[in-house]
């Protein structure tokens, strides 16, 4: 028995051990990747498919690797809200986004641009009061405006104190900054989230845009959307990929679009060069 004992005491030692380390590595790769400007934003068009137009980007980070590899964000970011990354990485793409803003304003004659990008944002960010300051100092050292930034609140880390995401958001809305509420119709949107976090759009996540069906009545995507009229917030679909599915869409009054169908998310490099071939 005692044998029994010392060897499951030494094997759940040795698990900690590796759980710990395996982490604090991560910390360290994520850390170094900040420093070294290798988490870089890519952007993904948001489209008004009634006038054809584009009204915003969505900002999806990617790891770029020395070698080039480029990792997706859910191979990272959830690692991030576990040991904390979470916060300097975001505070960071906040900078370089308006940075990017900044030069696509440039390419633009130096007049205001007329979209918005969105920044996602984990709970955890949401809640650090230096998030308003940050953001602050992003706009004014830029010199753009507080229009052209969205955050949207990602659901996969729930909120745990919703009356200071609440002053946080109402301080981001004095900016004149807008609120999104991400991958809406599986997580907490209700009135009062939509009231207290000041949002005044919703995007449904893609899951239900798969499930679209024109000859049905498709009861979850025309609830949401009862749901915005009644709570006055503008819709936006998500992983919009086949032209059936954005008629069905327009057909049920919803026009922000965003998906495959109009555009991947690209580097910024790519945005510059749709934006000088559309001028
Ligand atoms: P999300 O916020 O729901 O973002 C939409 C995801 O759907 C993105 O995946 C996007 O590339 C993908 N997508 C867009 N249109 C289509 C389509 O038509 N078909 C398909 N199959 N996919 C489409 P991505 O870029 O891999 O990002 C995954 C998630 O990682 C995001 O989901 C978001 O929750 C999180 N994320 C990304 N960037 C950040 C960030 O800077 N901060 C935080 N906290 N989370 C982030
Ligand atoms: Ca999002
Ligand atoms: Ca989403
Ligand atoms: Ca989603």
């Amino acid at each position: 028995l005692l044998f029994l004992l010392a060897l499951f005491s030494s094997a759940l030692i040795y698990l900690c051990y590796r759980r710990y380390h395996s982490t604090s590595i991560i910390k360290f790769l994520i850390e170094n990747a900040i420093k070294q400007n290798h988490l870089v934003p890519y952007y993904q068009a948001i489209v008004d498919a009634d006038k054809q137009q584009i009204c915003g980007y969505e900002v999806l980070i990617r790891w770029e690797t020395k070698k080039g590899k480029v990792i997706l964000p859910d191979e990272f970011i959830p690692q991030c809200e576990e040991n904390g990354a979470i916060t300097p990485l975001t505070f960071q793409l906040v900078n370089t986004v308006a940075k990017d803003i900044r030069k696509l304003e440039m390419l633009h004659h130096g007049k205001p641009l007329p979209f918005y990008f969105s920044i996602n944002l984990s709970a955890s960010v949401l809640q650090d009061p230096e998030l308003v300051q940050i953001t602050r100092e992003a706009l004014q050292h830029y010199k753009i405006a507080a229009h052209n930034i969205a955050f949207e609140l990602t659901e996969r880390s729930p909120i745990k104190d919703i009356e200071l995401a609440g002053k946080i958001c109402q301080q981001l809305n004095d900016m004149g900054i807008q609120i999104k509420l991400d991958d809406v119709g599986n997580g907490y949107c209700d009135f009062l989230a939509l009231q207290k976090l000041q949002a005044t759009t919703i995007k449904i996540d893609k899951i239900f845009i798969d499930e679209l069906d024109c000859n049905n009545k498709n009861t979850i995507v025309s609830s949401l959307v009862a749901f915005a009229d009644k709570a006055e917030v503008e819709v936006v679909a998500e992983g919009v990929e086949t032209t059936e599915q954005a008629n069905c869409l327009l057909a049920m009054g919803i026009h922000y679009h965003q998906g495959y169908l109009y555009s991947k998310p690209q580097p910024f490099s790519l945005i510059c060069q749709e934006f000088t071939t559309d001028e």
